[in-house]
């Protein structure tokens, strides 16, 4: 039975200048602290569609950042200087995907900054999390341009840097690029190394974009953070997870419940499928720069009907306690900022046991140091309220149908309540729908077989038969790791034939002595984290001849 969920009628604004901003969305009441000034993007320079714009604040790959500019615009743009190092590399660029961080705002000077940040932020995101059993799929380079200017530009004003990079305002969110055919000119001209360019901002707080190139900074709180969420929409093709998004698809989102459920084959109780009775009642991403004069506050309704609540936000420019004070219906909620955040953004969760009351309740945000001014800001808020244990499953690992919630409060479904980095920016992992998918994508560009080599065996003692050695060369998954994965379940299925008959012998080898003939190897992978492969990903074939001459005697 689907137990939908009760959603709260809301009024929505009906003219919105940049739809992605949410700040006039879903509360009936802001009071206070002046808005963000920056959040109008006026002070845009480069005459870019509002719509790129709209990429901002995570990004999504439905708005890339120049969405109606073919690479071919930018042919006979040359390529600026770029000093390749590799960082993680697993196999030939012909068969990975390759993902290239390019330098901006590093002075020559700082090019072992840069260096030592790319590699920090490749490390970050594949070992032992993220992309770690899939990283034999995938290489990481650094490629170093020296800029003129050190930093990313504010204001809507780029530096004299390589690629452009620039905040719209001063707030902490999206990191736009002013030189689109530099970035491109730069990942065109390493061919297939270049799968995925990533423009790193040299600046020490949050901001990122998403699109064609992924734009990150190297904050030491957000940047591997915002770095893999970005990926996730690039590599994978899934849309977001959290509220307040704009796009939701692929492979972690299903709108219509008359419909299959896309995760079907991980759901947890797949024969009681039904929607974790959950909803929204208020979300505003205000940008709010707060000061002590009047306090920044929301007003929203109730149904009354939840056993749980959560206040979940956003805030910037705030490291200390005695700095701000949330509270709700003027009841301090005891917020504490995450350790050595300084003035980095962070996102906070506070989960509350109980419901609402039905009727009107107040967040409020309090600057209590006014030496916070102007960089103390109110990034987001939203409040969400579930059913107890038995309406909603809150239990990490459960698969289920978890409504979320868009920007103009439409309403999709996720596989999890909380286990996937596509909703919760501060969480390491995909969900098992989303990693599934990222392998599938993955395997779309990489065979598993990455060559046969062929050598002479040592020299027979006797026999008229010269032989050739022949070692096929596998991605390096299963027991080709270089470090094995703690937990992951995998094997490769290695089955020879010649001339049409399968060779029994060699079953699972990947070193063998053949004489002159014609000969197939099929190679199966098979791993826990995928259940459903259609279209056979997970095997790969290859035929190869060994000719007469190969190893003659002398
Ligand atoms: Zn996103
Ligand atoms: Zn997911």
């Amino acid at each position: 039975m689907l137990l939908l969920p009760l959603l709260v009628t809301l009024a929505l604004p009906t003219a919105r200048a940049f739809p992605e901003h949410l700040s006039t969305f879903l509360h009936k009441n802001i009071e206070g602290a002046g808005k963000c000034v920056s959040d109008s993007h006026n002070g845009h320079v480069h005459g870019e569609p509002e719509s790129e714009m709209a990429a901002f604040f995570d990004v999504s790959q439905t708005r890339l950042a120049w969405p109606n500019t073919p690479q071919s615009d930018f042919d006979g743009v040359p390529s600026p200087p770029l000093e390749i190092q590799p960082l993680v590399v697993s196999g030939p660029s012909s068969n990975r995907v390759d993902l290239v961080f390019f330098s901006d705002g590093y002075l020559q000077e700082e090019r072992e900054k840069f260096i030592q940040d790319a590699t920090r932020l490749a490390s970050d995101i594949s070992s032992n999390q993220t992309f770690d059993t899939v990283k034999p799929l995938m290489n990481f380079w650094a490629a170093f341009t020296p800029s003129k200017e050190s930093g990313v530009g504010v204001g809507g004003k780029p530096k004299d840097t390589a690629f452009g990079l620039y905040r719209p305002g001063t707030e902490l969110r999206g990191v736009y690029y002013a030189k689109p055919e530099v970035a491109g000119a730069a990942c065109s001209s390493l061919g297939d190394q270049c799968d995925y360019p990533i423009l790193l901002g040299n600046d020490p707080l949050y901001g990122g974009l998403g699109g064609r190139f992924t734009v990150i900074t190297p904050s030491l709180a957000n940047g591997a953070s915002i770095l893999r969420h970005e990926l996730g929409h690039s590599i994978i093709k899934v849309g977001e997870e959290y509220d307040g998004g704009e796009g939701y698809f692929g492979v972690n989102a299903h709108a219509d419940l008359s419909t299959p459920v896309p995760w079907a084959h991980w759901l947890t109780n797949s024969t009681n499928v039904r929607v974790e009775r959950s909803v929204m009642p208020m979300q505003d991403y205000a940008w709010a720069l707060l000061n002590t004069t009047k306090p920044w506050s929301v007003t929203f309704e109730s149904s009354g009907t939840f056993a749980r609540h959560l206040v979940r936000f956003s805030v910037s420019g705030l490291p200390e306690a005695a700095d701000l004070q949330v509270d709700l219906d003027g009841t301090d909620l005891g917020w504490v900022p995450r350790a050595n955040i300084g003035l980095d953004r962070w996102h906070y969760n506070l989960y509350r046991e109980g419901g609402l009351s039905g009727g009107p309740h107040t967040l409020t945000f309090t600057l209590l140091n006014g030496a916070r001014v102007p960089a103390a800001q109110m990034c987001n808020a939203e409040i969400l309220e579930f059913g107890d244990e038995s309406e909603f499953v809150s239990t990490p690992g459960h698969y289920s149908l978890y409504p979320t919630f868009s920007f103009e409060n439409v309403t999709t479904y996720r596989p999890t309540n909380e286990d996937c980095l596509m909703r919760l920016v501060t969480t390491p992992n995909f969900c098992k729908a989303c990693l599934e998918g990222l392998w599938l994508k993955l395997l779309r560009d990489v065979t598993l077989i990455d060559t046969i080599d062929e050598s002479c065996a040592p020299p027979a003692s006797s026999g008229p038969t010269p032989t050739s050695t022949l070692t096929l060369r596998l991605v390096p998954l299963a027991q080709f790791r270089t470090s094995a994965v703690a937990g992951l379940d995998e094997s490769y299925t290695v089955t020879w034939s010649k001339d049409g008959v399968v060779l029994p012998a060699w079953t699972n080898k990947t070193q063998v002595d053949a004489a002159p003939g014609t000969y197939a190897v099929d190679v199966k992978y098979t791993t826990t984290e995928v259940r459903v492969d259609p279209t056979n990903l997970l095997t790969a074939h290859m035929n190869y001849t060994v000719s007469e001459s190969s190893c003659t005697r002398a």
